[in-house]
């Protein structure tokens, strides 16, 4: 472990994930998640190296279960003066307009962050709500946040506008932000590392296939289109989202079928995807299905696979030429069946798998084309803490609040 580690928080609605971060070395020192708060009865996990703790009890509200999680670090380890936190960095889902890189909390952020959530009505409140407890109880380490929408701050007006009334659009923030942007970045980035070559010439795809999916494409390092919109359900197929929808269908809904915009908005977000065609949000459910002769089942396996061969070809054509393609996430890096199945059939493209290397699941960046293929086709295991943690560790360098100035006795916390 080197001197530095920080803190990567993700507050959810009911939960709180956290990892202790080498950003240096890029490991994780300890981790753990913190499920169902609110709820009668709320579970935590907690890791450092070997051990693992598992604990059920009620947690009320996220102020108790980051009091918890601390208790955890303190009895279970390792100490988090002696780790030598230098900063928390929190996941924030949407930035708006107004973010584009990671900035250091202060009041005015927090606000801001709040004022976006009719965008994110999910996801902003809960990050708040966690940002406001963690510098409550860690009032002496610098708590930074970066944006899930950032790396998609400057896509072209040609990938980042709907075509509807401007004015509308406008007042009401109607346009494409993109989501799992720190991913996208990192994964574009280690990609171009692992193949020896600089991120600033090569045209890339990327595939992040999670329970959410999105896709983007990055030219010169910079994106210029991704999947998901104004929200994280345009695009991809995914566990219980449907990605790209007429949108006459709300209106149908609405109008003919007695829903209202809290049923349709269940019914996109939760009821759909591989959810909704096949009655399994995971894909490991789905394949075993399919092996049992579910109709169901195989359909939304090619459902899933369509979409992502649609939106391949939509950004090869975006990018002029593609010199990667990379997959990422728990499908795109456990799943050779679904990237066999989004590559098949490229090859007149330029793109070819070569099966052996593509066979299996992928713990470490692997090319998985063909030595023919024009593309160069790659898995590469995302990691999204320790992108956090990097660029918290970085901005808080850069405001001049590195460890050389920091008290490392200061770190305890309230
Ligand atoms: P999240 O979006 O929740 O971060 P992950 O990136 O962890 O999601 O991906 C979770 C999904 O990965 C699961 O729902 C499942 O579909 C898929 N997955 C995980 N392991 C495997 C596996 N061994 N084979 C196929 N799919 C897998």
């Amino acid at each position: 472990m080197s001197t530095a580690t920080v803190l990567v928080v993700n507050s959810g609605s009911s939960s709180i994930k956290y990892q202790l971060v080498d950003p240096v070395v890029g490991t994780a020192v300890a981790s753990g998640i913190v499920e169902r708060i609110g709820e009668d009865s709320a579970t935590l996990k907690h890791t450092s190296g070997d051990t693992t703790v598992e604990r059920e009890q009620p947690i009320g509200d996220h102020g108790e279960g980051l009091r918890a999680v601390l208790g955890l670090f303190e009895e279970v380890g390792p100490d988090l003066t002696s780790a030598g936190v230098v900063a928390v960095g929190h996941r924030v889902v949407h930035g708006g307009s107004v973010f584009s890189t990671p900035v250091l909390v202060d009041d005015d952020v927090v606000a801001q962050i709040d004022a976006l959530s009719p965008l994110a009505p999910l996801h902003n409140p809960a990050n708040v709500t966690g940002i406001r407890v963690a510098r409550e109880l860690l009032p002496d380490v610098p708590h930074v946040v970066v944006f899930d929408t950032a790396f998609f701050h400057g896509l072209p007006p040609a990938s980042a506008t709907y075509a509807i009334d401007r004015d509308v659009a406008r007042e009401h923030g109607v346009r494409r932000y993109g989501f799992h942007g720190t991913s996208h970045h990192f994964v574009a980035h280690e990609a171009a590392r692992v193949l020896d070559r600089h991120v600033e010439d090569l045209a890339t795809i990327v595939l992040h296939l999670g329970n959410g999916a999105s896709a983007s494409a990055v030219l010169g390092g910079k994106a210029v289109d991704t999947s998901m919109g104004m929200t994280p359900l345009e695009g991809l197929v995914m566990g219980t989202r449907s990605g790209d929808l007429d949108p006459a269908v709300l209106i149908h809904l609405q109008r003919n079928a007695g829903m209202s915009v809290d049923d349709v908005d269940d019914l996109l977000n939760r009821r759909s995807g591989l959810k909704g065609l096949a009655g399994e949000n995971d894909l490991r459910a789905i394949h075993q299905l399919v092996a049992d002769g579910d109709e169901d089942a195989r359909v939304a396996l090619e459902v899933y696979a369509h979409r992502l061969k649609k939106y391949i070809g939509a950004y090869l054509a975006v990018l002029g030429r593609l010199d990667v393609l990379v997959f990422t996430a728990g499908v795109g890096e456990n799943d050779d069946e679904v990237r066999a199945a989004a590559c098949a059939g490229l090859e007149g493209l330029g793109i070819a798998l070569d099966p052996e290397r593509n066979a299996g699941r992928k713990k470490a960046p692997t090319i998985i084309s063909a030595d023919w293929s024009r593309t160069t086709v790659l898995v590469v295991p995302t990691n999204e803490e320790l992108a956090i943690a990097r660029q918290a560790l970085e901005v808080t360098e850069g405001a001049g609040l590195s460890r050389d100035d920091a008290d490392p006795a200061a770190v305890g916390h309230a």
